[in-house]
């Protein structure tokens, strides 16, 4: 799209302000994202903020920008329950391996490959670099030293905290001051801390802990904000043009990252902020401590590939809350199929620089590049989709295009498999959310309506196997 780029705008959460991008370098942007804590399958709601960042990477290739883009694996130091400066509290990976009598390394890595299988059945383009936080403690011991050195952080008993009333412009990306954050600390976390609003940085390890590494205070492991910094500055250097999460991550951990980063180094780090919202089950957030979740895999026995999923996280805008529903599922299954059928058959490639594509092609180009506007960017497919102006062949090779954003494998053919029955897909979806609250009289009942529907359902370890009776 040589000449006629659009000029892309995001929304930066620092700012609070939809700005243009302005990358570091003309043409490339780096982009680093923070990913997977590997201790359980990731779910439905994880994905949607993986979606969101394939859908910026997908668009600035699209407009035509070379990109960098790095995604962390969190192995250590995320605490249960977001304790994180709890001496008591429990790594995550650490009581996963527990339970399931692994090591946290065989734990890490089965749960990584899950993701990234996941990942790989919403056509999420791999990145650049995966680096895992058990790979850079090195790293995070030498940014602790040096804020340390800066004044930044002290030492109690080989645990370092990061004191937020050394660094003035603690609070900016949340928005919230100091006084505030300290009256929403809770009282009776185990802490020995100076000030509720400072956060650990490294933490002395407890007699039994697995996963300890060597450090100038002892032998302890990290606190999860700390290997953000660490990894994002070893890949994409001083400064770098966006960092992405979900919403929840804006407070504390990118506000802590910010803090450290800025503390070692003395300037700005991150250019763009870019938060995305929450997926939500029945108006709840999902959340793989809560339990009520929904995985890739156990998309088709809603009656839908994952990519069905993918469609219906398009259709709404990333920073606005989706909420899972089966009917919405269907919805979005439709209109997948729908776009396919407008793809399907023969036809050579056309130019896409001459009239009437441009006009389609621009006005695709210019709703993604306004901050991610998947909405629009959809409903544009579907004009094109039914445009009385475009032959076959023109339809095609502009759908096959909007595609390499979209991602949506518009080339697939349309399964024509026998749908299931009206309500069905309602029913198994409330049998799954049953499942996870562990409602087992209404997850019954359930079965028995589906199976007067002709519907019969398995559980599996993996979720509801679902058959239809002949
Ligand atoms: P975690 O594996 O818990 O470290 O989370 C991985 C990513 O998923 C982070 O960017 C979270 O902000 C994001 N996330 C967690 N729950 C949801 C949800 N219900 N909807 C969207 N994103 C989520
Ligand atoms: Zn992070």
């Amino acid at each position: 799209m040589a000449d006629s780029l659009p000029q892309v705008r995001l929304y930066n959460s620092l700012t609070r302000r939809t700005e243009p991008l302005q990358p570091l370098q003309p043409g490339k942007v780096s982009i680093y994202a923070c990913g997977s804590t590997v201790y359980k399958y990731a779910h439905i709601g994880n994905l949607r903020t993986y979606l969101f960042g394939d859908m910026l990477h997908r668009t600035l290739e699209y407009t035509g920008y070379e990109v960098r883009y790095v995604k962390n694996i969190t192995d250590v130091g995320h605490m249960r329950n977001d304790d994180h400066d709890s001496l008591a509290g429990e790594d995550k990976v650490e009581q996963a391996a527990a339970l399931e009598g692994k090591s946290p390394a065989e734990i890490a890595d089965f749960y990584t490959d899950a993701w990234l299988e996941d990942e790989a059945l919403l056509n999420i383009l791999p990145v650049d670099v995966m680096p895992k936080a058990t790979d850079h403690i090195p790293e995070m011991i030498a940014l602790t030293e040096r804020l340390l050195a800066n004044g930044l952080a002290y030492d109690v008993d080989g645990t370092i905290y990061f004191d937020v009333s050394a660094f003035p412009a603690y609070g900016q990306l949340s928005g919230q001051r100091v006084d505030e954050m300290r009256a929403g600390h809770r009282v009776e976390v185990e802490t020995d801390k100076r000030d509720p609003a400072d956060f650990a940085l490294w933490k002395r390890a407890r007699e039994h802990r697995l996963m300890k590494w060597p450090s100038p205070w002892g032998d302890g492991f990290p606190g999860w904000h700390i290997e953000c910094s660490a990894m994002s500055l070893k890949h994409l250097g001083e400064r770098f043009d966006i960092h992405t999460g979900g919403i929840d991550l804006k407070f504390p951990h990118h506000e802590d990252e910010i803090a450290q980063s800025e503390g070692v180094l003395g300037h700005p780090v991150v250019s763009v902020w870019m938060h995305g919202e929450f997926l939500t089950l029945a108006d709840a957030k999902m959340a793989k401590s809560s339990g009520n979740i929904i995985r890739v895999a156990e998309l088709p026995d809603l009656g839908h590939e994952p990519l069905a999923f993918r469609y219906l996280a398009l259709t709404a805008h990333y920073r606005s809350k989706l909420d899972f529903t089966a009917d919405a599922l269907h919805a979005a299954g439709s209109g997948l199929a729908r776009l396919r059928r407008a793809a399907a058959g023969p036809g050579d490639a056309v130019d896409l620089t001459a009239e009437p594509m441009a006009r389609h092609r621009a006005r695709f180009a210019d709703a993604v590049a306004d901050d991610l506007a998947t909405p629009k960017a959809l409903a544009t497919a579907h004009e094109v989709a039914s445009a009385p102006d475009l032959t076959d062949a023109q339809r095609r090779t502009l759908l096959l295009d909007f595609d390499r954003v979209l991602g949506l494998s518009l080339d697939a053919s349309v399964a024509d498999d026998a749908p299931l029955p009206d309500g069905a897909a309602e029913l198994i979806a409330s049998r799954a959310a049953a499942r996870a609250a562990k409602d087992f009289a209404a997850s019954d009942a359930l079965r028995d309506e589906l199976a007067a529907l002709g519907v019969e359902v398995r559980d599996t370890p993996d979720g509801q196997d679902v058959a239809r009776r002949g």
